[in-house]
């Protein structure tokens, strides 16, 4: 080999055994570099760890033997048909080989005496046989690469098996490429760190799992490898949270005052005690002069809308705006509703900024000028040409809609102002702190007084006249209901015809003459606010209407949900829309109506659904089902793709991981110390494309 220093970020190509070609195809599948090829990660691993006897093979299970070459040769069958058998033995028996297809290069491969390796399933035959088996040559300055050990299975392409790059040819050359470079593979974790929690070299762990030793070898170093991985996503984290809190100044507000005062007191009903903590932290936040960054979090109905109000009370009487920005037109409607009449008796105007809303000039001047406000709002908040002077307050309602991106966008220009972002979707702890790792944290863990758990029903496809009957006794209590259905890109068209046929032929029945109502996205904003006020005043009873109310819509007196086609809904979108109800006094229930059959992952959700309201175990499950980047729409959204770490669980590694960053960066924030010098050369280097976009202020 040459000896000129070799560079793990260089070509891929200049791996032994990878010419051109195959470098090619390789960079084509993102494996530019011998470090790229280091982290092309087994999906799976063989277990051939155990040598068997050939005397003690049983008939169609794996199995591993080292025995010698006997006899071997074509054989024809009476069919004509050409066969190539080797027999092989290891003196406690006779184990023949055999194959069928692709015979030829086979020929001359083999003479007697050679000893092999071989690995396979056995037939189902008396004496021992086995069809296409792998086999190695025993070679006196190789391990078994194929045939003995925990054998690792690369994911491959029809693309790169062309260029023999299946399971086999990735073995060899990151064999090649583990014994070239493993000098040069450098180290990724501070030495004071490794000692401390006893962790292996990168090399070290690189090389174990390709090719582990063992079980135990392999899970170690692939936990070295997700704590790595964990660490330098905290860091950046501890990063950015000093870089806000600490290295930049925030508005300082007055404690609260008049205002937060009168509106508490205007209120029909007493904070609970979980809200008032939230507030609480909020505020002292707010009043401090750091830059606050907190993720309010509360199950559906747990009431974060006040909590919302009032800390934007708090901007609004040190002269400062606060804006509100939702994820639905529909939503920013209703809050604008509810705001304005909370809002208005202290002469405090609120501006409503959706995508439907006419002069928009008019509104934008509004928002550039110096006048404190409230302003409630949909992605049109983070248009261009929006320009929100004196911003001191942004929420984000229902956080896990949006974007990290928008939510950057939202304070941009307004690098001092406070940040909180709510959601109702309970996100488990590992997530949480790799989301919103640099966020602090409320949690509204508390139901408003008196609210009764909301009773689940399914009802199969047929079901309508059932249906139909359970409506109008909710009608006749005088209580009010929601109709869904649902509502999917790709059959749009038809799915809002069928909500809207509903309510044509409901119209004209019994239904209709109680109050019926029409609520879709496709609607203009002047119909979608007559809805609204109409379903909030009592005039419509029975709401026919798509996901639009999905997320946000309250009305305290509505008891019944029924979601049709619930087979069609995620698990989050039920939960979502099953607490639509069971907001006020009254005993509420949901029908999940069927319209066809059931996958088993729509059977595991349905019955999800009956079994908790606890929204924190819901969300678990759907995570579990979807895995995180569904769960979160998370692709979009900037979400680290982690190699080794599971965020769904790995709890305790994420733990460790942070709290060593975190320690790091307090003590040493621009990473300049002597033993911090690999944690900035790493970062800069290979960490810092990763992370760019959970960038969050
Ligand atoms: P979410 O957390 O899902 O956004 P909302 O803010 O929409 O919940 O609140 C749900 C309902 O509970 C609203 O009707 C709201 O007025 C009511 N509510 C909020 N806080 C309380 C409270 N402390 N006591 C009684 N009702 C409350
Ligand atoms: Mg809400």
């Amino acid at each position: 080999m040459n000896t000129k220093y070799k560079d793990i970020d260089g070509d891929v190509q200049y791996v032994k055994g990878i010419g051109p070609r195959k470098g090619d195809v390789l960079k084509k599948h993102g494996i530019k570099t011998v470090r790229d090829l280091l982290f092309y990660i087994p999906r799976k691993y063989l277990d051939r760890t155990q040598i068997t006897k050939i005397g003690d093979l049983a008939p169609d299970r794996e199995g591993t033997v080292l025995a010698e070459v006997e006899s071997y040769g074509f054989k024809y069958t009476r069919g004509r048909k050409r066969l190539y058998l080797v027999n092989v033995t290891d003196r406690t028996g006779i184990l023949e080989l055999i194959w069928f297809r692709n015979t030829k290069y086979l020929d001359g491969l083999f003479e007697e005496g050679d000893v092999l390796y071989i690995s396979g399933k056995t037939g189902k035959t008396v004496f021992p046989q086995m069809a296409h088996p792998e086999f190695e040559f025993l070679s006196d300055d190789k391990d078994p690469l194929h045939t003995l050990g925990l054998i690792p299975m690369y994911p491959t392409t029809a693309e790169l098996k062309k260029f023999h790059l299946d399971s086999r040819g990735f073995r060899r050359i990151i064999r090649e490429a583990l014994g070239d470079y493993y000098d040069h593979i450098g180290e990724d974790l501070p030495e004071n760190i490794r000692k401390k929690l006893k962790l292996q070299t990168q090399a070290e762990s690189l090389h174990q799992v390709h090719f582990p030793e063992s079980e135990e070898a392999l899970e170690r170093a692939k936990k070295r490898m997700a704590f790595a991985e964990l660490f330098y996503m905290e860091i950046m984290m501890a990063i950015r949270r000093h870089r806000i809190r600490v290295a930049s100044r925030g508005i300082e507000f007055d404690k609260p005052g008049a205002l937060v005062a009168q509106i508490g007191k205007s209120l029909p009903f007493k904070l609970t005690s979980a809200q008032r903590k939230a507030l609480g932290d909020i505020y002292g936040d707010m009043t401090s002069g750091n830059c606050m960054r907190r993720l309010l979090q509360g199950d559906v109905g747990s009431g974060k809308t006040i909590v919302a109000a009032l800390a934007s009370a708090l901007a609004i009487e040190n002269g400062y705006k606060a804006a509100i920005m939702v994820p639905t037109e529909v939503l920013a409607e209703q809050h604008y509703i509810n705001m304005k009449r909370l809002f208005a008796d202290f002469d405090i105007e609120v501006i409503l900024l959706t995508g439907n809303v006419k002069d928009k000039t008019a509104v934008y001047d509004r928002l550039a000028g110096g006048k404190e406000c409230l302003i409630i709002g949909t992605h049109a908040l983070i248009q261009s040409g929006v320009n929100i002077y004196k911003l001191g307050l942004a929420v984000i309602d229902e956080q896990h809609r949006f974007g990290v991106r928008q939510r950057v966008d939202l304070i941009e220009g307004n690098r001092r102002a406070d940040l909180l972002v709510m959601t109702a979707t309970p996100i488990p702890r590992t997530l949480a702190m790799t989301m919103y790792g640099d966020f602090d944290y409320s949690i509204i863990d508390e139901m408003p007084p008196g609210r009764l758990p909301v009773k689940t029903m399914v009802a199969s496809d047929g079901s309508e006249r059932q249906v139909f009957d359970a409506i109008m006794e909710h009608v006749r209590r005088d209580e009010q209901v929601y109709v869904v259905y649902p509502l999917v890109e790709i059959s749009e068209k038809q799915d809002l015809q069928a909500a809207v046929d509903a309510y044509e032929k409901l119209k004209h029945g019994k239904i209709g003459e109680c109050g019926i109502g029409l609520l879709h996205g496709r609607m203009s904003s002047e119909e979608k606010e007559q809805a609204l006020r109409e379903f909030s005043s009592g005039k419509i009873k029975v709401l026919i209407s798509t996901t639009v109310i999905e997320v946000g819509i309250d009305s305290p007196n509505a008891t019944l949900m029924v979601v049709i086609g619930a087979e069609r809904f995620g698990l989050s979108q039920l939960h979502q829309l099953r607490g639509r109800v069971g907001r006020g006094k009254n005993k509420s229930t949901c029908i999940l109506k069927l319209t066809g059959n059931l996958s088993d992952e729509g059977k595991q959700r349905i019955q999800a659904m009956e079994a908790t309201n606890d929204g924190f175990r819901i969300a678990e499950f759907d995570l579990q089902i979807r895995g995180p980047g569904e769960f979160f729409g998370t692709r979009q959204h900037g979400f680290p793709e982690f190699k080794f770490a599971d965020i769904t669980g790995d709890y305790r590694i994420l733990d460790t991981a942070r709290k060593a960053a975190f320690d790091i960066i307090e003590k040493d924030p621009k990473l300049s110390g002597a033993e911090n010098r690999i944690i900035y050369d790493n970062l800069a280097k290979y960490y810092s494309g990763v992370f760019k976009l959970t960038e969050a202020g």
